[in-house]
């Protein structure tokens, strides 16, 4: 499969890819307000930079801070460069906000369901953006609606804004509400998967699952000549970023903090962060950090566990060396996602590394019906053979998965005709046989070609000489083998979608 960060909106009918459901970013001024630090267009390329995770809507909440009557809204459908123009930027003016941009499968492709959320609470007016998708949605919104509550979208983020509009069973509220027992409540109600940004007066909340399940870090805003005491940068902090990746940060003049813990309630104020408190997993079990933000969803420039994505893609490519040798006489990617993967292959066979196809970066961004004789060219449309580079030689490519297995052939096809002697696929992850739960869009088991062809098959099928996978174990040994354990107290990933063991009951 491709890398997602050039995919444009619904260009993916005919793709053989995997979908992410949504992109989260807040920011908030540091120090006294009125914030020098411009908040609308710091969320706007925040967003940009997390294009990668939505393209179907975005949106943006700001206010002043305080317990104001209106926030500034502002929503559409499809890429962010499409939503916001300097006219909508100019009424989100405020000291602190949050941002969405989306992809659906739960509620649909509309209007209505474009995020942030807002709703008026007793306590004031909640913002509420979400990333992931809850586990148990039809029980909860079958709760919600049985206790007289009417629901206004298809979407489970509505389910999530509704439970933190009330209070908990248990609440001594009396001056105003306690958003962290709220959280906690919430919690308690649905184990995963969601990371959130929230606002509510003057505060930003940043929310991980006990499982952390999906990703979500701090990054810190500090003056052009860097902090007055760098052993306390907070002092400093010209504002404070919260984003689903941290590749979002150096777009906006931010550095990495930290990343939200699994289980962590983070209240950021114009002082900085401070964590409310980490509510426990529903049981002893390990986190189940999503394992496929590492294969291909993140960008590579995105830190999790203290590691740079690109360089656990390096090793998983090492790894399916150690696993899967072959001789040739280059390795090649699918560009571009598995290029790491690749240069990781070649590094440890000592193969040269060479490019195989071009990719058109534009395809997907027309709405023109091509007719069915253009249908029919499939990837032609993507990639462009650089044969030069290869006529006459043996390939290793390396793609990083296979869904439905409706291209990977097709590809073969291309390079054979323009001159490959042999075509050897190596896939930097384990076979997918399972769907997800939990905020990606992954097809049903009848349509995932694992569940049909076993590789020989499948390499039988598309024309290739052979195809080999990366092992469960082999791809976990690569995601781990970098964690420094002194500063990763709690490791764990979820594999369900590769080995059927999903991190919670999965609630229909
Ligand atoms: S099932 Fe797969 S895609 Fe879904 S969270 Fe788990 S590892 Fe990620």
């Amino acid at each position: 499969m491709s890398s997602p960060d050039t995919h444009s909106v619904r260009d993916f009918e005919d793709d053989d890819e995997l979908r992410h459901y949504c992109g989260v970013f807040a920011a908030i001024g540091g120090g006294e307000w009125p914030s020098p630090m411009d908040v609308a267009h710091t969320i706007c390329l925040g967003l940009v930079a997390l294009q990668h995770r939505g393209q179907e809507s975005a949106g943006m909440v700001t206010s002043k801070g305080g317990n104001v009557k209106t926030f500034a809204v502002h929503r559409g459908m499809g890429l962010v460069s499409n939503v916001f123009n300097e006219p909508s930027m100019v009424k989100l003016h405020g000291n602190l906000g949050v941002g969405h941009t989306r992809y659906s499968t739960v509620g649909g492709s509309e209007h209505e369901n474009a995020q942030p959320f807002v709703v008026h609470t007793n306590h004031g007016l909640l913002a509420i953006a979400h990333n992931g998708e809850l586990v148990n949605a039809l029980k909860l919104r079958k709760r919600i609606l049985n206790a007289g509550i009417g629901l206004t979208t298809g979407s489970d983020s509505e389910l999530i804004m509704q439970i933190l509009s009330q209070p908990p069973p248990d609440a001594s509220e009396r001056d105003g509400a306690d958003w962290p027992a709220r959280i906690r409540n919430l919690m308690s109600l649905t184990p995963t998967a969601y990371s959130l940004v929230m606002m509510h007066d003057d505060t930003i909340y940043a929310v991980r699952d006990p499982f952390g399940n999906r990703p979500l870090s701090i990054g810190i805003v500090l003056p052009p000549n860097g902090p007055r005491d760098p052993s306390r940068p907070e002092d400093s902090a010209e504002g404070w970023v919260v984003s689903s990746e941290s590749c979002a940060f150096k777009s906006v003049g931010a550095q990495l903090y930290r990343e939200v813990l699994p289980g962590e309630i983070v209240a950021l104020t114009s002082s900085g962060p401070s964590t409310c408190c980490i509510v426990p997993r529903p049981f002893p079990v390990d986190p189940a950090f999503c394992i496929f933000e590492y294969v291909y969803f993140a960008r590579p420039d995105s830190i999790f566990e203290g590691q740079m994505v690109y360089n656990v893609r390096m090793e998983c490519g090492r790894q399916l060396a150690r696993e899967a040798f072959v001789d040739a006489d280059i390795v090649s990617t699918v560009p571009e996602s598995a290029t790491p993967s690749a240069l990781g292959f070649s590094q440890l066979t000592g193969i040269p590394y060479a490019e195989v196809l071009c990719k058109n970066r534009y395809v997907g961004r027309t709405f023109i019906q091509p007719s069915t004789r253009l249908r029919k060219l499939g990837v032609a449309k993507k990639f462009g053979p650089l044969s030069d580079n290869f006529a006459g030689k043996r390939i290793i490519l390396i793609d990083d998965s296979i869904v439905r297995g409706t291209t990977i052939g097709q590809i073969v096809k291309l390079l054979k005709d323009a001159g490959a002697k042999e075509v050897h696929i190596r896939i930097a992850s384990p076979p997918l046989h399972y769907p997800c739960y939990m905020g990606i869009n992954i097809p049903t088991s009848d349509e995932l070609i694992a569940n049909k062809l076993n590789p020989n098959q499948l390499a039988e099928e598309v024309g290739a000489e052979s195809l080999i996978h990366l092992s469960v174990e082999g791809l976990e040994a690569a995601v781990r083998k970098n964690i420094d354990r002194s500063k990763v107290k709690e490791i764990g990933h979820c594999t369900a979608c590769l080995t059927g063991k999903y991190p919670v009951s999965i609630d229909f």
